[in-house]
């Protein structure tokens, strides 16, 4: 096959060469990286639609690489998937989200629930409700201000299983949010099935919902579907007025995005909730 490439294999191969010399050295770096101090977390804040009000933050992780510099977790989580560092990065997420709301009690800010987003990989493990909640006992906080974010993927991987671990974060105090909704198979029974406390409405759907007609019908769709089976509802990657007042028509009960604050470091997160205290 290499001789009947030909030209081809010549030209791409280079490229390839990079692309795979890349994927290498990151996956050998994120070994390291929670060691060397190369990851930190950014806090983007969520939004009631009917007041404005801060309601909460999800918590995105960030890499700066020696060499690279910042690292996109949409580049660097599928690749810390396939070599299995994605589990010691999860829980260093949490322990990292859970002192930060530490931090942020002490400074006197309102009491906010942090998202965080757990893969597969992590979510699959047999030990993983025991160490969470270990994590969070070590640190100092309790499991009401933490909510897991599941992707349909991830939950519907082993459904019987997901139900089970679902229902004892919920028994533990955990809220549980299905992220990047609408984009996967779930059906409604499922949603009836899982103890999930609210639906996050893809962002896909979010972006034309202005022009498109079929997304207007889909969100609506979704949201009333929530509504109907106790569901709360967040919209995200919300990044004009005209989107934020559609969704508020609609009924959707949350939003997150580029139009009410990009993800913030801790110190502007701080600021940008005590500009945006409920009074
Ligand atoms: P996600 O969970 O769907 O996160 C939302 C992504 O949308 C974030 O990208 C966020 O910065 C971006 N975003 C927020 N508002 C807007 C907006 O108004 N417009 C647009 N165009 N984008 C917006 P980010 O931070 O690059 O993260 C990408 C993905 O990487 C996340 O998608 C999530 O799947 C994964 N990820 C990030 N942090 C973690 C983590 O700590 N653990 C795991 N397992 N995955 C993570
Ligand atoms: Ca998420
Ligand atoms: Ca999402
Ligand atoms: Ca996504």
């Amino acid at each position: 096959a290499k001789q009947d490439g030909g030209n081809t294999l010549r030209f791409f191969a280079p490229e390839m060469q990079a692309h795979t010399r890349r994927s290498l050295e990151l996956a050998s770096g994120l070994k390291h990286a929670t060691a060397h101090g190369e990851l930190f977390l950014v806090f983007q804040p969520q939004c009631a639609l009917d007041s404005g009000a801060l309601t909460g933050a999800e918590a995105l992780l960030r890499w700066r690489h020696p060499q690279w510099g910042l690292v996109s977790p949409a580049e660097f989580i599928p690749i810390a998937e396939q070599s299995g560092t994605i589990v010691a990065i999860d829980l260093w997420v949490l322990e990292h989200a859970a002192l930060q709301l530490r931090a942020w009690d002490a400074q006197g800010l309102p009491e906010l629930v942090v998202a965080v987003n757990v893969s597969a990989a992590q979510f699959g493990r047999p030990q993983f409700v025991e160490e969470v909640l270990a994590t969070l006992q070590r640190v100092g906080v309790a499991p009401q201000r933490i909510e897991m974010e599941l992707t349909e993927a991830v939950a519907l991987k082993q459904p019987e299983q997901a139900e089970i671990t679902i229902r004892k974060l919920h028994a533990a105090g955990f809220r549980v949010a299905l992220d990047d909704f609408g984009t996967g198979y779930s059906s409604m029974s499922y949603l009836k099935r899982y103890a999930i406390d609210k639906l996050k409405i893809d962002q896909s759907f979010v972006r034309d919902l202005a022009e498109q007609g079929s997304d207007q019908a889909i969100v609506t769709a979704i949201i009333r579907m929530a509504q109907s089976l106790g569901l709360r509802t967040i919209a995200e990657g919300v990044e004009t007025a005209e989107q934020a007042q559609l969704l508020q028509a609609y009924g959707c009960d949350e939003m997150q995005g580029y139009w009410y604050s990009r993800p913030l470091e801790p110190q502007a997160f701080a600021a940008f909730a005590q500009r945006h205290r409920s009074s």
